[in-house]
């Protein structure tokens, strides 16, 4: 299956949450004995009940035979080790905005971050539906904004929807049918490159997200940079200078499904997994296969934070 991984990044109350549901539901990726009560960038409460304390939320839907990894940034500047991490994972960036409301200056570090890297995002223009919608005056701002970011030529062209998560539409018109959202599953399809990875290389991933599970132990989420993981395959941990600092196997991978992590056999480069079994790895180490010497290429981070439940 093809894949695509993305960010989403919005101002807290834009509807961010209410968007991912809609995707969710029209992708069919909901089981039936899922509810979209489970909210799904919203379950913090429950994960900390089970004893997982989750860092970032990534949802899996499927839309023509592609998997889309849709990953979840934190808000503000605080976080900024993590907002670099998870936009180490995505080749893709969603940007909503409400139409009412505008471009808030909050989101401008993750955005600026996400530029820098090169990422050219996709802008939604939301809650289109609101009485006090200004689409064309909030459509410059946006453009302003990228601008005083930085961005370049390519990234200021930015492809443009018109949206209500709530009613589940998306346009590329503003008198578009506002009948559903395939308009932006299609977008997210054709202006997101696919990972450039090597699934024949020898397994390797760096550790980007770092968890810890009452019953798993330590949870090391990242991208697979290459080749492919298989449960209960033995792997190295290097440190960033080069340190072998465990061997071990992953006793456990997973793969996201829907708003699940689910255990999958076998996974290959591109996609985002956790992985399980291992008692010393963490951030940002590389996981690989024993016969790799050298970590992969890690990206600036924070100091690891591992909160225990
Ligand atoms: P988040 O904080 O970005 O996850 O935002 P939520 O999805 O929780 O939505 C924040 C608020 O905006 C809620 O009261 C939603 O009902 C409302 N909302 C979300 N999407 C829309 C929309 O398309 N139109 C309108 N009018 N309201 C919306």
């Amino acid at each position: 299956m093809e894949l695509r991984n993305i960010a989403i990044i919005a101002h807290v109350d834009h509807g961010k949450t209410t968007l991912v549901d809609a995707l969710l539901k029209q992708s069919g990726s909901f089981r039936d004995n899922q509810h979209v009560a489970d909210r799904a960038m919203d379950s913090n409460d429950l994960e900390r009940e089970r004893g997982i304390t989750i860092l970032a939320k990534c949802t899996s839907v499927v839309w023509k035979e592609t998997r889309i990894n849709i990953i979840d940034t934190p808000g503000h500047a605080d976080f900024g080790g993590e907002v670099e991490r998870i936009l180490s994972m995505v080749d893709g960036a969603i940007i909503l905005v409400d139409a009412a409301e505008g471009a808030l200056p909050q989101t401008k570090f993750v955005l600026g971050k996400a530029l820098a890297r090169g990422i050219r995002p996709i802008v939604v223009v939301n809650k289109i539906d609101r009485s006090d919608a200004r689409p064309d005056e909030v459509h410059e701002e946006i453009f302003d904004l990228f601008a005083s970011l930085g961005a370049d030529e390519h990234q200021l062209d930015f492809p443009m929807l018109y949206a209500s998560g709530r009613q589940g539409w998306a346009d590329l018109e503003l008198d578009g049918p506002k009948k559903d959202l395939a308009p932006l599953f299609d977008l997210v399809l054709r202006h997101v490159p696919q990972p450039n990875v090597d699934k024949d290389a020898p397994f390797g991933m760096v550790a980007t997200i770092l968890e810890s599970d009452n019953f798993l132990g330590r949870i090391l989420t990242g991208r697979i940079d290459q080749g492919r993981a298989k449960v209960n395959m033995p792997v190295r941990v290097l440190r960033p200078d080069g340190t072998i600092v465990e061997t071990g196997r992953l006793t456990k991978l997973l793969s996201f499904r829907g708003l699940d992590r689910v255990p999958v056999d076998e996974a290959e480069a591109g996609d985002i997994v956790a992985v399980a079994g291992l008692s010393d790895a963490t951030i940002p180490d590389t996981i690989a296969d024993p016969s790799i010497n050298e970590p992969l290429p890690s990206r600036p981070v924070d100091p690891p934070t591992l909160s225990m439940t």
